[in-house]
């Protein structure tokens, strides 16, 4: 029954970055707009700017990926918007309104379609697991931080 509860729990939540070409570029209103108008309520916020090696550890698991230095570099060269989202389905709910990692592969209306310049530079993260979406948000919000 707890383990139920749990899920349901998890399930309506997921964990976002509006990455730092999309604010350098003055997207973050118009971003968080769509987000909003989407049905995702917002649980916690923050704009915040991440050092290499913070960026390291958010993306650890890409690590030995070739990219990895790019990534790390991007991320850390401005500021972000950091959020925790609420809506039923909301990882996968939250993966189609941001799009395909790829730009050039994402949907018409997608945010990566409408805001990013690239594979690398792609406007904005979305969690890709309840579990991912947990240990994100704990990354950067305490207990106080959000509700
Ligand atoms: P996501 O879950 O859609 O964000 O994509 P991944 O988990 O595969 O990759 C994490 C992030 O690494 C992406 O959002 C990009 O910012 C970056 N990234 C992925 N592939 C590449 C690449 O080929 N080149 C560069 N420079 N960055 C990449
Ligand atoms: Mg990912």
């Amino acid at each position: 029954f707890a383990a139920e509860i749990l899920s349901v729990y998890m399930s309506n939540r997921t964990f976002t970055m509006i990455k730092p070409d999309a604010t350098s570029k003055g997207h973050t209103g118009a971003i968080l707009d769509q987000i909003i108008k989407a049905g995702f309520s917002i649980k916690a916020m923050k704009w915040t700017r991440l050092t290499t090696e913070q960026a390291g550890l958010f993306y650890d698991i890409h690590r030995e990926r070739p990219f990895f230095g790019e990534l790390v570099d991007f991320m850390s060269s401005g500021p972000i918007v950091a959020a925790i989202l609420e809506k039923d389905n909301a990882v996968a709910d939250f993966r189609k309104l941001i799009g395909a990692t790829n730009p050039a592969q994402a949907e018409e209306g997608t945010i990566r379609k409408q805001f990013a310049a690239s594979v690398g530079e792609n406007a904005v993260h979305g969690s890709d697991s309840d579990e991912n979406a947990v240990i994100e948000g704990d990354f950067f919000f305490s207990k106080l931080e959000r509700y």
